[in-house]
């Protein structure tokens, strides 16, 4: 019997508000501990929640740009569960009535599109952090820093429409790169900012109903993602292959020794006792809201991936490259608007420039050439100034100096030798000091015009316009 995984993901993505969510502290990482927090999001008795009119804005581009249908009417409830780092015994959150349902993320694979559902985005809270290593008696003791705790959260819920760990690893990726590039989320997932709970099922192939499935809680990386999947969709495989059953349960995946481990099984499985927050109203959203929402939104990945190819003929794979960032593209737009011809930015970005960034461990964020003078660059070479040999040298220069390429090339005169009579003249010199290759040529062995290319652009230093000298010769042995 062959299976089928079925795969659901969770993401909890931390808003990039200033402040919490129902008071007014700070949100700030790496603070010393306990220091953000006060009487509302340490759930004193008595203290009244407000909620943070920027989460729910944050909330709703989010939703829009998955896609989805935000809720007229959206409800808090408490999800009560009992842990250190919960003050308050309860979490708010939103359960039956979400922020945001019904949306849909598209992407490729090499074998394919893929569509996968967006169940809803809903508004929370964060709970704090229990502390269980790093101090002297930590072998007896936890110790709790409520920071976090408040901190606004959405989660969005994926349909299980994931067949493969690769597809819920890329999935994962492309929801990042959305919600970092909508500026909802900052993408840090060593500092939890963004995490995920994978849910997974197997199924015969071509079965429509569902398998049980287990829950691997709190994936922190897209690699852990997927090693936990692979594991876990492998264990699976092997249960059901020997007749056994798969018990429903939370897991978790241990990233030193590749496993996971059962955590909780259904039966132990929390009641949170959802009911409605009585100290909230509900939210609403209207149509100015949502529009309001929606006039400040910058242009999506996709909507962006799609103009480049209409505005600038760029091929879609390069449209793909170009957007998988807001400074990628940004960069790439600048560049652009500097005058260079868009393809050529495009093939500088992919190579040279991606490899020094890449030596340098810098994103685009912080170029080491800006986009104006990589344009200077491609123009020179447009123009026919440089050759596309000398083009890499003055780029390496660009790299490591503030000049424009055009003083550079000035500097080391490194323009390219475009003029007819110079070449002819260089060439005259090569085929007198080369008489046994010219004879070869004429006597048919034609392998020999290249070497004799060769020859005219060691005498041009590498500076001579290669097409014609390439015409020039020819024309110089007939
Ligand atoms: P629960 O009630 O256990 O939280 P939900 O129905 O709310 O389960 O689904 C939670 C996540 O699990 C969603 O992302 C959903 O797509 C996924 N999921 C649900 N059932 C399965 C299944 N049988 N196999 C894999 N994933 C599933
Ligand atoms: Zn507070
Ligand atoms: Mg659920």
């Amino acid at each position: 019997m062959t299976y089928e995984a079925v795969i659901g993901l969770e993401v909890h993505a931390q808003l990039q508000t200033a402040t919490k969510i129902f008071c007014g502290c700070s949100t700030a990482f790496g603070a010393p501990p306990n220091t953000h927090v006060c009487p509302v999001c340490l759930g004193f008795p008595g203290v009244l929640p407000v909620l943070n009119r920027a989460a729910v804005d944050f909330g709703i581009r989010a939703a829009l740009a998955l896609g989805c249908r935000v809720n007229e009417t959206s409800v808090f409830a408490r999800k009560n569960y009992f842990y250190p780092d919960l003050p308050k015994g309860y979490q708010i959150s939103q359960y039956d009535r979400p922020l945001a349902s019904e949306g849909a993320v598209r992407f490729a694979m090499p074998d394919g599109e893929r569509r996968v559902g967006i169940t809803r985005v809903h508004l929370e809270e964060d709970a704090g952090k229990s502390l269980h290593e790093g101090f002297a008696d930590s072998d007896r003791k936890t110790y709790v820093d409520f920071n976090r705790a408040g901190v606004p959260l959405i989660e969005i819920v994926s349909e299980p429409d994931l067949r493969s760990a690769a597809d819920a690893a890329e999935f994962f990726t492309r929801l990042r790169a959305i919600l970092v590039w909508l500026g909802v989320n900052d993408g840090n997932m060593e500092e939890g900012s963004l995490r995920c709970d994978a849910n997974v099922s197997l199924r015969p192939s071509g079965a429509t109903t569902l398998g049980t499935k287990a829950e691997v809680k709190n994936l922190n990386s897209f690699r852990f993602l997927q090693k936990a999947l692979d594991y876990e969709i492998e264990r699976q495989r092997e249960i059901l292959g020997d007749g056994g059953r798969i018990v429903q349960e939370t897991r978790l995946f241990d990233s030193t020794s590749g496993v996971t481990v059962s955590m909780r099984s259904k039966e132990e499985a929390h009641d949170y006792r959802y009911f409605p927050e009585p100290d909230l109203p509900p939210v609403l959203v209207g149509a100015a809201r949502l529009a309001a929402v929606r006039a400040a939104m910058i242009e999506l990945p996709d909507e962006r991936r799609q103009r480049f190819v209409a505005a600038y003929g760029l091929p879609d794979y390069d449209a793909v490259q170009l957007t998988q960032s807001r400074e990628t593209a940004d960069y790439f737009e600048a560049a652009v608007n500097a005058g260079a011809p868009a393809k050529a930015v495009s093939n500088w970005m992919m190579g040279e420039l991606a490899r020094v960034m890449k030596e340098a461990g810098r994103t685009l964020a912080d170029p080491l050439v800006s986009p104006e003078r990589l344009a200077g660059l491609v123009a020179l070479i447009e123009r026919g100034t440089l050759s596309g040999a000398m083009a890499k040298r003055v780029f390496e220069q660009l790299v490591t100096s503030d000049e424009p390429a055009e003083r550079i090339v000035e500097r080391e005169g490194l323009m390219q030798i475009d003029d007819d009579g110079a070449i002819v003249a260089l060439i005259a010199d090569v085929l007198a000091r080369n008489g046994d290759a010219v004879a070869g040529y004429k006597a048919g062995k034609t392998s020999t015009f290249g070497f004799l290319v060769g020859q005219v652009m060691k005498a041009a230093a590498g500076k001579a316009n290669p097409k014609r000298v390439n015409d020039l010769l020819k024309q110089a042995l007939t």
